[in-house]
């Protein structure tokens, strides 16, 4: 049996989405409510995906469906194609399951020709009219369909204004626009080469197939990675019988929320045009006039569309936003769908629908887009600001938030200008780590490579400081201090502003707004908490960010990178100490002064976060890290370590590694130099002995030991870690529990993860590292080469960024899965990126997992996103 393509309004309804696309299927839903539709079909999303499986064609069994629908349609609405008294004029419109902006614009009047216009011309007893909407028709049709430029249509429209001495389109005639069409129809066959077509079954093919091709358009391809939409979804298409709201002073045509979709506000808000069409309200030519005036101006129409607006909100149960048109005082409803709307909006709505008994809290919850409450937790742009300037440059939206300042090329000018009150943007090729005190004073990062979890990346968002990563376009020239982008120069001290939301970066200033979290969020979080059976802890390296993760409702810290405390100016010196140290002795001696700066941050830390887990992570990036790379840096560090810069240069030649990620890092660097797991237990089991003592509380630290891949290796650090706790804990007198556990980011101790279980008391899955050793990529370089991936869809979106489920994914089900069968209480969390990603915290909840940890500005999020997890996937 052949397959059905091609569906009437009539025939489907709101639950066929994924066939017939959003908008098809709210055109069907509308017609089955008896509500006034302009009739038509739909050309479902499998049409679309055949299309492309067929080398972008459309099979005889498509045509011959779409064109038996021609004839169920002609007969529905009485109006034929190319008929000279009464034509059936169509628009046609893209419609995706999920709505997306980017693909194709819509193309109305299709169907007119040479006989058409004139029977629409004695239809409404008005050729002006004809033959301008014909105009539009051809223009829009090159333009959409074939890709003509629109500004040469432009130019012979200016010249004939000016030739009849006019300034405004609407001081042309009928015979002007005669004209007009005959002038646009000859432009057309001098650029595709023949002439246009006339046969409105041929125009119509064109612009299904135009909508088909749309769905792989540059700009869609975009939007769907950013929105994670797979790209074998497919569009629809929607071929609707025109209603004409430009037919007179008694039509028009407009768009309406049933909400303020910028404050949630319960108010019908919207606008409308008299005698125009739906291109004119978005082109902002003429200013339309809010809804309200319609009441003055048609009343009943007025009453009629509220009516319709209050049984479509009612019936969907969300904000609806609708397009109408009014045809000779008859109202047509052309499209109704759940709207967009801003995240404080969002939230409002969610809230009021609840209390008006609408929904439910689960539903509520389920309502607001995670990803969207990140706008609300950073300072953000001034919107009319940001929509007067000018777009210089884009990279990759690395970590949100709105950030404006003066250019600086290097972290300590950052730090030193900030100190004095100015708000600067650190432009570097890369950060790394040595940078940290620079970024954090900076308002935003701007960085020539670099990716999603690139160190600028990773720490920005840590950070909470927006940062647009891997702008390749930028040519920075450090020693003149200026970088050009587009063909212009921009220097040190010149005003910049990056958007780490879009990625965009803008060449001035741009007044920003502090963020401001409203009683709804508040509201609205504590039914987020009510269905999560996540935990939800955050990524923090010190007291302020632990306080900020505490303030966005974290319960605990998965991962305490411990390497960041180092790099401050006065503790990297004992450090480097430490490293260029030849023997255990000396070693021990540095150590012993980071020893007391360690046990503070940590004292810190337990102050802020108490009796909730922190989970400290032991030394983990390579040595050389700490170690300077420019000459006179090299000469000035020997210098203040009283060795020589030869020495000094044996020990970074004996540090340097082809491959440092997979190198000598993580507790490979405590199975050489055992001496810095004992420090650092001693600073966790100090700190802790010490904060429970002053505040009379129970802490139970939570040591972690890194990279690990094989357990004797776990057990070696391990022995360590807890001969030393063991002996600090007697000789206090206390009695102190702890536990020691692992990370999960080799394979290896994936696929070993029962084994590792004997010796660890919880797994934390270390996804960044899991992510780059599973795929065989550098977490640091993949940026440079990913983006040929998406265009050539071998990978639809950024495996640093969304868990790989199929292969990362498989090994941390496993690992879980393996480990628990050795130790059921063993506990398990992930601490990589992926822990603030809606769609891994789903897979986290799927898979079973106690928590996952994030950065503090995406525990809010994270908590949303465990909610609704567990909402869709409720654990047993
Ligand atoms: C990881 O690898 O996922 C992780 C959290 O550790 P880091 O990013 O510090 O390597
Ligand atoms: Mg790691």
């Amino acid at each position: 049996m052949s397959k059905k393509y091609v569906y009437l309004f009539s025939e489907g309804n709101r639950d066929m989405r994924e066939l017939l696309g959003g908008k098809g299927a709210n055109l069907a839903e509308m017609t089955k409510a008896g509500m006034p539709v302009p009739q038509g079909f739909t050309i479902s999303t499998e049409a679309c995906t055949q299309y492309y499986n067929d080398g972008r064609q459309i099979n005889d069994e498509i045509m011959g469906q779409i064109y038996e629908y021609i004839g169920k349609m002609e007969e529905i609405v009485g109006k034929k194609f190319g008929d000279v008294s009464n034509p059936l004029l169509v628009s046609v419109r893209s419609g995706a399951r999920a709505s997306m902006p980017g693909m194709m614009d819509t193309i109305l009047n299709l169907g007119l020709n040479d006989e058409a216009v004139e029977g629409l011309a004695n239809l409404t007893g008005n050729p002006r009219f004809a033959y301008d909407s014909y105009r539009r028709f051809v223009q829009m049709f090159s333009d959409v369909v074939m890709e003509m430029s629109k500004t040469e249509f432009e130019k012979i429209i200016d010249e004939m204004k000016e030739a009849k001495g006019v300034k405004m389109d609407t001081e042309l005639d009928a015979d002007d626009m005669k004209a007009l069409v005959v002038k646009f129809k000859a432009l057309y066959k001098e650029k595709m080469g023949k002439d246009f077509p006339s046969d409105p079954k041929e125009q119509l093919i064109e612009a299904v197939k135009a909508v088909f091709r749309s769905w792989d358009n540059p700009r869609a391809n975009v939007y769907r990675r950013m929105n994670e939409i797979p790209y074998d979804w497919g569009t629809a298409v929607n071929v609707q019988a025109m209603a004409f709201g430009n037919s007179g002073e008694n039509s028009g045509t407009g768009v309406a929320f049933t909400r303020d979709p910028s404050t949630g506000e319960k108010k019908l808000y919207g606008e409308y045009l008299i005698n125009a069409q739906g291109e004119d309200v978005v082109a902002g030519i003429r200013t339309p006039f809010p809804i309200s005036h319609l009441q003055e101006q048609m009343p009943e129409v007025y009453n009629e569309f509220v009516e319709i607006a209050t049984r479509l909100e009612k019936h969907y149960k969300d904000m609806q936003d609708m397009e109408f048109t009014i045809e000779n005082g008859k109202l047509f409803m052309l499209q109704t769908r759940n709207g967009k709307r801003t995240a404080a909006a969002a939230l409002k709505i969610a809230v009021d629908l609840v209390d008006e008994g609408m929904i439910d809290e689960k539903t509520a919850v389920l309502r607001v887009e995670p990803k969207q409450l990140d706008s609300l937790l950073h300072p953000q742009f001034d919107t009319a600001a940001l929509k007067a300037a000018e777009v210089i440059g884009k990279g990759l939206a690395a970590s949100p938030g709105a950030a404006c300042g003066k250019i600086v090329f290097t972290a300590e000018e950052a730090k030193e200008w900030a100190e004095r009150g100015e708000k600067v943007v650190l432009v570097r090729l890369e950060t790394s780590p040595e940078d940290i005190e620079g970024m954090a004073a900076a308002e935003g990062i701007l960085t020539v490579r670099g990716g999603m979890t690139s160190h600028a990346a990773v720490v920005a968002r840590g950070m909470g400081t927006c940062c647009v990563s891997g702008c390749g376009d930028i040519v920075v020239d450090y020693d003149a201090k200026k970088f050009t982008l587009g063909g212009k120069e921009y220097k040190e001290g010149e005003f910049i502003s990056l958007d780490g939301s879009t990625g965009n970066i803008y060449g001035a200033a741009i007044a920003t707004v502090e963020a401001s979290i409203s009683g709804d969020f508040r509201r609205f979080m504590e039914w987020a908490d009510k269905y999560r059976q996540l935990q939800v802890f955050c990524n923090a390296d010190n007291p302020h960010d632990a306080q900020q993760g505490s303030d966005f409702g974290s319960e605990g810290i998965g991962l305490c990178r411990t390497e960041h405390m180092f790099f401050e100016a006065s503790r990297i010196k004992a450090m480097r100490e430490m490293i260029v140290a030849d023997n255990t002795a000396d070693r021990e001696k540095a150590l012993e002064k980071i020893l007391p700066y360690q046990q503070g941050d940590f004292e810190g830390i337990y102050e802020v976060m108490g009796e909730r887990p922190v989970t400290i992570r032991y030394l983990d990036p390579p040595l050389h890290e700490f170690l300077p790379t420019k000459e006179e840096d090299i000469a000035e560090i020997a210098n203040e370590l009283g060795i020589t810069v030869e020495k000094l240069h044996n020990v970074i030649d004996s540090l340097h590694e082809f491959n440092p990620m997979m190198g000598h890092r993580g507790c490979r660097l405590a199975v050489a130099y055992p001496e810095i797991a004992v420090m650092q237990t001693k600073a966790v089991i100090n700190a802790a002995l010490n904060v429970n003592k002053k505040l009379g509380l129970h802490i139970v630290p939570h040591i972690m030991i890194p990279l690990v891949g094989e357990v004797k290796e776990l057990k070696f650090v391990k022995d360590v870690v807890v001969k030393t706790a063991d002996e600090l804990i007697a000789a206090a007198g206390a009695d102190m529990k702890y536990e020691v556990g692992t990370m999960i980011e080799i394979p290896r101790a994936a696929l070993t993860a029962d084994e590792i279980a004997k010796e660890a008391e919880f797994f934390s899955f270390g996804t960044n590292d899991l992510t780059q050793m599973t795929f065989g990529f550098s977490r640091d370089d993949a940026g440079k080469f990913l983006d040929y991936y998406y265009e050539n869809k071998v990978y639809e979106s950024d495996p640093f960024a969304h868990i790989d489920q199929n292969g990362v994914g498989k090994l941390v089900e496993m690992a879980a899965k393996l480990g628990r069968a050795t130790r059921p209480e063993l506990g398990l969390g992930i601490c990589g990126e992926h822990g603030g990603d809606p769609t891994s915290v789903e897979f986290c909840h799927k898979v079973g997992l106690d928590y996952v940890s994030c950065s503090p500005f995406r525990v809010p999020i994270a908590r949303l996103a465990a909610a609704q997890a567990a909402i869709k996937n409720p654990r047993a």
